[in-house]
C-alpha cells in the first residue's frame, strides 16, 4: 500500500519533524500494510500556522468560489471513489460492497450538499435595524476517529471550508491512508494552499497538541466519550468553540402495533452494518413482554445471513476485539442470555466477532448501559409504553433512536418524548442534511447540512 512519509501543510508534503512512525494494519488478516508518520507538537504548530496564514483570503473568498471548490473536490472524491473503498477496506476491514456504496459513497453526497449549501446560505441576515453577518469562525482543528474513516473527515471539513474556515485535521491512527487520500483529493480540486491541512499522529501526542494549540479556534471532536470531555475540558479553559460527536447506545423501540419482523430486520441491519462500529447504531430493542419472545426468535433467524467475512467485516483493531469481547463475558456474567453469537473468535485469522443477540437483558446491566462498538444487539422488554420511554431515554447517551408502530402518528408521539438527536419513524431513511449530534453524553453540536454549517459560523451585528 502506497502511503506518503510526511505531512500535508501548506499545500505540499513535508517531511516529518520527527522520525517516529505509525503501523498501519489490515485487521482482516492482521497485517502490516504501511507507515505513516507519526506527528509532533512541531508537526501541528506547523500546520496551524499555515492553515492561519491562508485563513484571512479563504475567509474572503465569495461563496461562490468556495462553492466551485468543493464541487470540485467532490468530483475528485467521485473519481477516486473505488481507489477510496479498497483502502478503507484494507485499512478498516470494511466489506467491500460496503466500502464503496457508503463508506466512499456517503463522502461524495455530503461534499456535493455542501458545495450547493454554500452557494445560496445566507451569510447576511436583517434584524430590525441590525444587518446580522455570519461569518467564518477561524482555524478549525478537527479530530476524527476510524469507524467511517472519510465521512468522519468530510463531515467536519466540508462545513469547514463552506464557511470559510481553514483546517488542521489530526484523522484517527487505525485509517490514516484513508485521510492521505482526501489530502491528495483537496489538492487535486485546486484548494488554495493551507485551507486543509493534515497532520498523522498518536491521540495523546498529535491530538492533543492541536486540541490546546492557541491558533486554533474551534475544536471539532469525534470519538469517545471519555476524550470528548477531555477535549472540552482544554477547549473550556481557554474559552475556544468546540464540537463533541460522542458515543450512543441507541434505542429501536417497536410499539405493540408495529411490524415486528420488519421492525427486527431493519434495527438488526442497522445495529449489524460496519461490525456494529457506529456511534448511532441501534444496538438497543425494545419489545413489548407479548412479543418479546416471537421477536427474539426473529431475531435469531434474521442474523443467519450476517457471516463473519462476508457481510460482517472484522472490528478495526486487536484492542477493539478485546474491548467487545469483554462486553460479552460481562453480559453473561449479569444475567443476560445469548441467543445466537458469543465471545468465540468466528475465523482463524482477523479481529473478528460473531454478530451477538443478547435476550433477558434488563435496564441496568451494563450492555445495556455502555457503548460496546461491536456486532452486538441486546432486547429488552417493556411493559407498556410509558415503561419503553422510560427504558428508552435511561443512559447517559441521546444520540438516535427509531420508532416502528402501524400508525405514523403514533410514532412521531413517541419520538418527541425520546431524549435523542435522530430519530427514525417506522424505518424512515438516512438523510445527508438532516442534522446529526447528539442529546445529553452524547455530544454538543450538529454535523451535517445547514445546521452543520451553522457550527462554523460566529455573528457580528451592525447597528444602522
Ligand atoms: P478515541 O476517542 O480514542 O479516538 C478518536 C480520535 O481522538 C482519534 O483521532 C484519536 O487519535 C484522538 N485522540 C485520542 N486521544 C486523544 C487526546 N488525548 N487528545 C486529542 N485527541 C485524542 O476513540 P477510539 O479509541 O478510536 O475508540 C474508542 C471508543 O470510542 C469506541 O469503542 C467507541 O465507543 C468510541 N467511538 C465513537 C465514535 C463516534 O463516531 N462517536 C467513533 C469511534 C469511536
Amino acid at each position: 500500500m502506497k502511503a506518503h512519509d510526511g505531512m500535508y501543510i501548506g499545500g505540499a508534503w513535508r517531511p516529518a519533524a520527527g522520525a517516529g512512525t505509525i503501523a498501519v494494519v489490515n485487521p482482516a488478516n492482521e497485517q502490516v500494510i504501511a507507515h505513516v508518520p507519526a506527528g509532533t507538537a512541531e508537526d501541528v504548530d506547523a500546520a496551524v500556522r499555515a492553515a492561519r496564514a491562508a485563513f484571512p483570503a479563504w475567509a474572503a473568498t465569495p461563496p461562490a468560489e468556495r462553492a466551485a471548490r468543493l464541487a470540485a473536490l467532490r468530483d475528485v472524491l467521485a473519481a477516486r471513489q473505488d481507489e477510496i473503498a479498497e483502502t478503507i477496506t484494507e485499512e478498516l476491514g470494511a466489506p467491500e460492497q460496503f466500502a464503496r456504496q457508503v463508506q466512499a459513497g456517503l463522502p461524495v453526497l455530503v461534499t456535493g450538499s455542501y458545495a450547493e449549501l454554500v452557494a445560496s446560505y445566507p451569510f447576511e441576515e436583517k434584524l430590525g435595524n441590525s444587518t446580522v453577518l455570519l461569518e467564518p469562525v477561524g482555524v478549525v482543528g478537527a479530530i476524527t476517529p476510524w469507524n467511517y474513516p472519510l465521512h468522519q473527515i468530510v463531515a467536519k471539513v466540508a462545513p469547514a471550508l463552506a464557511a470559510g474556515c481553514t483546517v488542521v485535521l489530526k484523522p484517527a491512527e487505525d485509517t490514516p491512508l484513508t485521510a492521505q487520500l482526501f489530502a491528495e483529493a483537496v489538492d487535486e480540486a485546486g484548494l488554495p494552499a493551507g485551507v486543509f491541512n493534515l497532520v498523522t499522529g498518536l491521540g495523546p501526542v498529535a491530538g492533543q497538541a492541536l486540541a490546546e494549540h492557541e491558533g486554533v479556534d474551534l475544536v471539532s471532536f469525534t470519538g469517545s466519550t471519555a476524550v470528548g470531555r477531555r477535549i472540552g475540558a482544554i477547549a473550556g479553559a481557554a474559552v475556544k468553540r468546540v464540537a463533541l460527536e460522542l458515543g450512543g447506545k441507541s434505542a429501536n423501540v417497536i410499539l405493540p402495533s408495529a411490524d415486528l419482523a420488519k421492525a427486527v430486520e431493519v434495527g438488526l441491519a442497522n445495529a449489524l452494518s460496519n461490525s456494529g462500529q457506529r456511534c448511532s447504531a441501534l444496538t438497543r430493542v425494545l419489545v413489548h413482554r407479548d412479543q418479546y419472545d416471537e421477536a427474539v426468535a426473529h431475531a435469531a433467524r434474521a442474523v443467519a445471513k450476517y457471516t463473519p467475512g462476508g457481510r460482517i467485516g472484522p472490528l478495526v483493531n486487536a484492542k477493539q476485539l478485546e474491548r467487545v469481547r469483554g462486553y460479552i463475558a460481562k453480559g453473561v456474567e449479569e444475567g443476560a442470555r445469548i441467543v445466537v453469537g458469543g465471545a468465540e473468535a468466528p475465523l482463524d485469522q482477523g479481529y473478528y466477532v460473531s454478530p451477538t443477540i443478547f435476550a433477558d437483558v434488563t435496564p441496568e446491566m451494563t450492555i445495556a448501559q455502555e457503548e460496546i462498538f461491536g456486532p452486538v444487539v441486546v432486547f429488552l422488554r417493556y411493559e407498556d409504553e410509558d415503561d419503553a420511554l422510560r427504558i428508552a431515554n435511561a443512559t447517559v447517551y441521546g444520540l438516535a433512536g427509531a420508532v416502528w408502530a402501524g400508525d405514523e402518528a403514533e410514532a412521531v408521539a413517541f419520538a418527541r418524548r425520546m431524549e435523542a438527536g435522530q430519530v427514525d419513524i417506522n424505518g424512515g431513511r438516512f438523510n445527508p442534511l438532516a442534522p446529526f449530534g447528539g442529546y445529553k453524553q452524547s455530544g454538543v453540536g450538529r454535523e451535517l447540512g445547514p445546521h452543520g454549517l451553522a457550527e462554523f459560523l460566529q455573528t457580528k451585528a451592525l447597528q444602522f
